[in-house]
Parts: C-alpha cells; sequence; structure tokens
C-alpha cells in the first residue's frame, strides 16, 4: 500500500483506539489527564508524541496497586479467555489478560505475517519452546492454525526431551521451526552429537523471536548453513502482542514493521522525536487492534536503525536492517567505550572453529575495567585471533579464555551471556 494511504488508515484506527481507552481504561485517564492531553489531542500522528510513554515499571506499579491485571483491562472479567505474564526468575511478574477476541486478532495477524515469510497452508511447524507463560510459542502455535499450516506443539525444557526431538523430526520433518536461537544452535549440536545433520530435518523456513539472534548476520549464516533453511527474525515485546509485528519477509533483509496492526515509532531517544525516514532509535508500540490491556506508546528501551528503502518483497512497510542490536539498559560501558553484546556475538560467530557457546564477563579488579570473552573450541592457539577481532569489533581489548567443546553451560531458552561483576556505584 501507498504509505501515505495507509498513514489515513492508521490514524483512523488509532483515533479509534484512544477513545476506547480513555472510555474504558481508568490507567490512560488518569496517565492522560495528567499529562494535559485527551482523545481530541490526537488531530494528526504527529500529534502522538504528545502523549506520555507507558513503561514496564509503570505497568507494574499499576498491577501492584489493582490486583491481579491493573486498571488497563478494558473488558469484562468474563471476556478474558487466556491468562500469560512474564516469565523471569526475579522481580515482581506482569500478568497479561488477554480475550477472546484478541486471541482471534491476534491468531489473524500472525498468520498473515507467517505467509510473508514462506509458511504456506499445509506446512506443518515444530514449535520448539516452552508451552507455559511464555507468550511465543502461543503466537507461533495460533497464527500456524490460522494460517492453515499444521501446529507441532512440541515444547521444550523436560530432560531428554532434545533426544525425542531427532526422533520426532526423522518421522514428521517439519517443513517450519519456531524456538529461540540458542535452542536451535543447542538441537544441532545434540544432532551432531549423534551422528545426526541437522540439514536432514529438511526445515525450509525457520523462525526466532526472544532474543536476538537471528538479526545478528554472522548468527543467521551459522543457523542457515547448519540447517540448510532460511533463518527469519521476528518478535518485539510480550506486552505487545501479536508480537510478530515486526518480522523479516522470506527475502530476509530486517524485520518489517507491520505498521497497520501496531503503529511503531522509533523514538531518537535524545530528541524524542520519531525518526522519519533513517536513523537509531528506541521503537516505541503502540496497539490499533488490541481491546484487552491495550498499549498506547509502550516504551521498549530497545535499539534499532529503521530504513524506508524500498524491499525486493514489494511491501512498503519500513524495516529494521539491522534487527534489534540492543538495549538502552544492557549496553556495556567498559572503559569509556559503548559495548553491545550482539556486536561480541556477530565477531564470534565470523570466526571458524568458535562454538555458539559465550560469555562475556566484565570485572573492575583495580582501577581499570576488564573485559574477558569465554568461549569454546578445540585449539587454545585461537585466542589472539579472538581478541582481535573483538578489538576490531569493539574497541575493547579482551581477556579470551578458550574452553574445551561442551564445557561451557548450555541454554535452552535465552541464554544470560554477560556477567557484569563490577560495583553496583558504576555509572
Ligand atoms: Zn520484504
Amino acid at each position: 500500500m501507498n504509505p501515505a494511504r495507509r498513514r489515513e488508515i492508521i490514524l483512523g484506527k488509532l483515533q479509534a483506539q484512544m477513545r476506547y481507552c480513555w472510555e474504558h481504561s481508568p490507567f490512560y485517564r488518569a496517565l492522560w489527564s495528567d499529562a494535559g492531553v485527551f482523545p481530541e489531542s490526537l488531530r494528526s500522528l504527529d500529534d502522538l508524541v504528545r502523549f506520555p510513554y507507558v513503561k514496564k515499571d509503570t505497568i507494574r506499579a499499576d498491577q501492584a496497586e489493582h490486583p491481579p491485571f491493573g486498571s488497563n483491562v478494558c473488558c469484562p472479567p468474563e471476556a478474558i479467555a487466556h491468562l500469560h505474564g512474564t516469565s523471569g526468575t526475579t522481580g515482581q511478574p506482569t500478568a497479561f489478560a488477554i480475550s477472546r477476541d484478541d486471541w482471534l486478532r491476534i491468531a489473524a495477524a500472525h498468520a498473515r505475517i507467517m505467509w510473508s515469510f514462506g509458511l504456506r497452508p499445509g506446512d506443518t511447524v515444530f514449535i520448539g519452546s516452552f508451552f507455559s507463560l511464555y507468550l511465543g510459542s502461543w503466537g507461533a502455535l495460533i497464527g500456524a492454525e490460522a494460517l492453515g499450516a499444521r501446529a507441532f506443539p512440541f515444547g521444550a525444557g523436560v530432560p531428554g526431551q532434545t533426544e525425542r526431538a531427532l526422533e520426532y523430526l526423522d518421522l514428521i520433518r517439519p517443513a517450519g521451526f519456531y524456538g529461540t536461537p540458542s535452542y536451535a544452535l543447542h538441537l544441532a549440536k545434540v544432532a551432531q552429537a549423534h551422528g545426526v545433520d541437522p540439514r536432514g530435518f529438511g526445515f525450509r523456513t525457520m523462525f526466532f523471536s526472544g532474543e536476538p539472534g537471528a538479526g545478528i548476520p554472522a548468527t543467521k549464516r551459522r543457523i542457515e548453513e547448519t540447517f540448510g533453511a532460511s533463518c527469519v527474525d521476528t518478535g518485539s515485546m510480550a506486552e505487545m502482542t501479536p508480537w510478530m509485528t515486526n518480522a523479516e519477509c522470506s527475502h530476509r533483509q530486517g524485520m518489517h514493521l507491520w505498521e497497520d496492526i501496531v503503529f511503531t515509532e522509533i523514538i531518537d531517544p535524545d530528541s524524542g522525536s520519531p525518526i522519519k525516514d533513517e536513523g537509531e532509535g528506541v521503537p516505541v508500540y503502540t496497539h490499533l487492534e488490541r481491546t484487552s490491556q491495550p498499549m498506547i506508546r509502550l516504551w521498549s528501551g530497545d535499539l534499532t536503525s529503521v530504513t524506508d528503502d524500498p524491499c525486493p518483497c514489494g511491501r512498503t512497510y519500513r524495516r529494521l536492517p539491522d534487527g534489534i542490536y540492543g538495549r538502552v539498559d544492557d549496553m556495556l560501558i567498559v572503559r569509556g567505550v559503548n559495548v553491545y553484546p550482539n556486536v561480541v556475538e556477530n565477531a564470534l560467530a565470523q570466526i571458524p572453529g568458535v562454538g555458539p557457546e559465550y560469555r562475556i564477563v566484565v570485572e573492575r579488579p583495580g582501577e581499570l575495567d576488564v573485559l574477558t570473552v569465554e568461549i569454546e573450541c578445540l585449539d587454545t592457539s585461537i585466542a589472539s585471533t579472538v581478541g582481535d577481532r573483538v578489538k576490531h569489533a569493539t574497541g575493547v581489548s579482551p581477556l579470551v579464555t578458550v574452553h574445551p567443546p561442551n564445557t561451557l553451560e548450555t541454554t535452552e531458552f535465552k541464554s544470560r551471556r554477560v556477567d557484569d561483576r563490577r560495583p553496583a556505584s558504576r555509572a
């Protein structure tokens, strides 16, 4: 669609959404009244910047004050069909209450987007991730069902399950795979240990969320070469489900922003202004179709860059050509240099013989920060090459510790690869 015409449609949807929120959400009435804005304040999409951000802390505080779901449920209790929530082991959880109608809309949106990256009715989609509070698996499941594909909700995390997956994959031969990049690489390692070539699974399209790996060029290439399949990066945030509204198409040139489902501003963190054509910023998300717990201007805290260069697929949605490559809060400052963990991963993944597991440890034994990169490799003499590549990529000279293969703790879900051991008083 012509982007200008699409913006008109988005404006109409957004105005209706804001009126709905004002009528049904004590949360937004309070937030917007305090900021002196009202649904009528939105006359064009440019007016959206006048509305305050919603931050994760604000949602948690609101849920603590109005348990269990907060003051932004917006639908009657009997309309709620699914309860989900944050699955982290620390901090106060955030509960998600999703209505029956929204569940169907999420399925429809995901089906539409899964088509764009190459899945088709009749394909079998192997879902190799937890079925629990984690919304990723459920979004992939209902999207596959709505598309007319066959969902294979295999799950993950049970001892011995990956070995069992090898048998099922051989038996069923699914065209599609969903999981985290860490889990796909773990699956490949287990397969290879059993003398099975992961290319033999016959996956055609592998799509990922939950971690940035599928958008990191060298990790993407590693997955594509290991499995002989397309590696597709998707995903925004659990709060924003349908989370696939950031998703690569089958050309895999960065995630498109499906802005008529979730309107996505890329905000320059210094000026607070949206980036119109190209540049780096923080995605700020607004639900246009959710009527239960709608998010209006949810601040993601992620870092990305956006472009409106045309995509060979013909879609006119803007793209994030380098994926979501960091978080404003996760960036490490080591000896005054900004270090993004994903940049380190991309450097490591380009060195032949270096395994996919790694750790980044930052310490301050004396006056200065010390960055240590721990990797797995048979050849310990690779340390100097690794040190040079990481220095070249980040500007910081690391210490390198080489461990034998399969000795670093492996991850079946989201990796925790950064260990910052410096005193908490750091800036
Ligand atoms: Zn495209």
